[in-house]
């Protein structure tokens, strides 16, 4: 690895299992002082012999704690904010509860989390902050993912207006979208169909190159965008979904 992240402090969210995970260890790699969070401990743990990796239980919908991690950490280098749940189904299958459950995981703990963490930043002199997104609806029309949509395209808002606010105080801020990639949470969403094997065929028929995206791929851009080789990114959405949106 050639340590692009050397001397970077990195906070991750939902870094016990999945894009999250991969995420802390090629930020590990690449020479980052990682903070690997997760409300799930059993996950999280599994990290704990990783070097340049501790972790700390953290739910991103609970703001006390988050602000109490803030308090305690000081300056982070990066923010990667990974955390997300898809929730199935139109507009007719959604609940007020789903929305808020969605909204409140999804886009409000990145309020949080960058609210919380921006000031020492600022003060730090700048920094690089990751939302995850998502193609689905957000970028394209995927078919039963209405609130899940909504959250992600939320997002890429909420990134833009970040990155334009904070553009000339040295803070970057960028979201990745990506298409299906291969997760413990897709294979549970895939186990859930009666014909799982089928279900799989759709899934990967989604996108044009005919395969999953992998964990490690999506944490590759977000290594790339937490890095100084994209110090004149920022704002951007940037696109890893196997050809969905072309
Ligand atoms: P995953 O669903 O496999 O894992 C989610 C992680 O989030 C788990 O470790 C879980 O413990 C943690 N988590 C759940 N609730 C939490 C909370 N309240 N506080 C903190 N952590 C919590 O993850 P994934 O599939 O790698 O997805 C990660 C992100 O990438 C999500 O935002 C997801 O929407 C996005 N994404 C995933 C895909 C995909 O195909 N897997 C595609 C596009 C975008």
């Amino acid at each position: 690895m050639s340590q692009r992240l050397a001397g970077k402090t990195a906070l991750i969210t939902a870094a016990g299992q999945g894009i999250g995970r991969a995420c802390a260890l090629a930020f590990a790699a690449e020479g980052a002082s990682v903070i690997a969070t997760d409300i799930n401990l059993q996950t999280l743990e599994t990290l704990n012999a990783e070097t340049h990796i501790t972790t700390r239980q953290l739910d991103v919908t609970d703001r006390e704690a988050i602000h109490a991690l803030a308090a305690e950490l000081g300056a982070l280098d990066i923010l990667a904010n990974i955390a997300g749940y898809v929730h199935l189904g139109s507009i007719l299958a959604c609940s007020e509860d789903d929305w808020d459950f969605s909204f409140t995981l999804n886009v409000r703990s990145m309020f949080r989390t960058i609210q919380a963490f921006l000031p020492a930043m600022l003060a730090a002199g700048g920094g690089s902050i990751i939302n995850m997104a998502s193609v689905a609806s957000s970028l394209s029309g995927l078919p039963d993912r209405f609130i899940y949509g909504t959250t992600k395209a939320a997002i890429i808002g909420l990134t833009k207006s970040v990155a334009r606010d904070f553009i000339a105080q040295g803070v970057r801020c960028n979201a990745i979208c990506p298409g299906t990639v291969q997760t413990p949470s897709l294979d549970d969403r895939i186990n859930a169909f009666d014909d799982p094997v089928e279900a799989r065929k759709q899934f990967i028929a989604r996108q044009p190159m005919g395969r999953l995206g992998t964990t490690a791929e999506i944490a590759a851009a977000a290594v790339y965008l937490a890095s100084d080789d994209a110090a004149y990114t920022t704002g951007t959405a940037m696109v890893l979904d196997g050809g969905i949106t072309l």
